[in-house]
């Protein structure tokens, strides 16, 4: 007779193995399928906000990815080409402290954050299977999960099925979860390069010079995690074979001091870039069925949010599992909450975006402006939720004339 669990998850990366551990450890019977045999680096997250990291922390999860090698980052360096980089050292700030109790951001490689979480599910008594093909789900008041494994045909009846399965998520397309999607508003490609470098192993930045908006993430020991953003006019020098290449030149920049050793790194591993845009639904719920993470729409990864999106998805969901209540009235709150947070993530996202990954004098101008206002005259900015959480800032930070008056000319 075939093993009976109350919850599947569909997909084990961060999410849905994060959802497994939390569950197997208030003795739900869960099964985690997973796509992958091995973790890919498809280029994802590796730098968790601040506001993630606090949600590792109530979810007792923390310590299992700093003991296998997740590094806290600490403080923020603006380089950018509106200051000469002496300036921007100057302006570093550390990011614990800007509110009551925040830790640190952390970084560690995706593919490692995957497998260690999902490692952990298992030592928690969740059941995983790894290399399963040709899901199928239905919702209702009898859900149930069909896959391949192996040469098996496999049918679970759980009483909740967890689509964690990311942005293209099967569970998502199969159950017609109705999706909204704005246009795209540029390219966001990245790498994982080592190399001996000065850059700092506590700091990460985000800038704009020229056109390109770069960021950089330490990840422990000579690596470094490159992302580039920049124009869809600007694609043919980013793909190609010599794009490893270029990307790593784009890297010798005037307003960053490390540019040049930079850009003497290795890469060790891919370059894969995807166009930036918003995923959102109104109800990440069905009867029997709820989505979590990337599978429940993201936001645009410019200001790295999926990760903290994410975990704070699996404690919502968990804490209303453990209230006893599986019904999809019960998810209400999971519900209200997810749609007010990404849209207040998403208004931050799209100004990041006008001011740091739109290109040309005018904007360098702009964004002169909008961060004196920021950072001198005191004026609202939705900007640090990214970091503290959107929850955090007043409501009215989130309105378009909070923007327009950082923006006005
Ligand atoms: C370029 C880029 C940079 C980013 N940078 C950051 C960042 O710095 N910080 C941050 O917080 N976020 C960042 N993100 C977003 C972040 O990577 C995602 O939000 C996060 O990985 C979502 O986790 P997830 O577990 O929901 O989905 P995923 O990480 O996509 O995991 C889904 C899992 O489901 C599995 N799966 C897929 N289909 C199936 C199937 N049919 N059956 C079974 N299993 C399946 C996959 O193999 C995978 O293991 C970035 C995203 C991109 C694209």
């Amino acid at each position: 007779m075939a093993e009976e669990f109350d919850v599947v998850i569909v997909g084990g990366g961060i999410t849905g193995s994060a959802m497994g551990i939390v569950l197997a450890r208030t003795g739900v019977r869960v099964k985690i399928l997973e796509r992958d045999k091995v973790y890919q680096d498809r280029v994802r997250g590796e730098w968790m906000a601040s506001w993630g990291v606090k949600e590792l922390q109530r979810l007792g999860l923390a310590d299992i990815l700093t003991d296998a090698g997740g590094i806290f980052v600490n403080r923020f360096i603006p380089y950018d080409e509106n200051m000469p980089p002496e300036k921007a050292e100057d302006f570093a700030f550390d990011i614990p402290g800007l509110t009551p109790d925040l830790p640190p951001t952390l970084c560690m490689g995706h593919p490692a954050m995957c497998e260690t979480l999902n490692q952990a599910a298992i030592a928690a008594g969740a059941s995983v299977n790894r290399g399963v093909k040709s899901i199928k789900v239905q919702s209702g008041n009898e859900p149930s999960v069909s896959y391949r494994l192996e040469d098996a045909d496999v049918t679970l009846r759980p009483k909740l099925i967890v689509g964690a399965d990311g942005r293209n998520s099967v569970v998502q397309r199969q159950l017609e979860f109705e999706m909204r999607q704005d246009p795209p508003h540029n390219l966001l490609g990245g790498m994982l390069v080592e190399g001996k470098t000065s850059w700092p192993q506590d700091a990460f930045t985000a800038g704009t010079e020229g056109n390109i908006h770069f960021l950089i993430f330490p990840q422990g020991e000579d690596r470094l995690r490159l992302y580039l953003c920049y124009d869809f006019d600007d694609r043919a020098r980013f793909t190609g074979p010599d794009r490893e290449k270029n990307l790593l030149q784009a890297f010798r920049l005037k307003c960053l001091p490390m540019g040049e050793e930079i850009a003497q790194c290795k890469p060790i591993s891919a370059f894969h870039s995807y166009s930036n845009e918003d995923h959102w639904t109104e109800n990440p719920t069905k009867p029997g069925v709820v989505l979590i993470g990337d599978a429940a729409g993201h936001c645009d990864p410019i200001t790295g949010q999926g990760l903290s999106i994410g975990l704070r998805d699996v404690r919502i969901v968990s804490d209303i599992l453990a209230a006893g209540d599986w019904s999809e009235a019960a998810f209400e709150p999971y519900v209200d909450e997810r749609l007010d947070r990404m849209r207040r993530l998403r208004f931050a996202g799209q100004f990041v975006t006008k001011l740091r990954a739109e290109f040309g004098e005018d904007a360098r101008q702009r964004r002169a402006r909008a961060s004196r206002r920021t950072n001198v005259e005191g004026y609202p900015s939705p900007n640090p939720s990214a970091l503290i959480g959107p929850e955090v800032l007043p409501a009215e930070f989130f309105e378009q004339k909070t923007i327009d008056a950082l923006m006005a000319p």
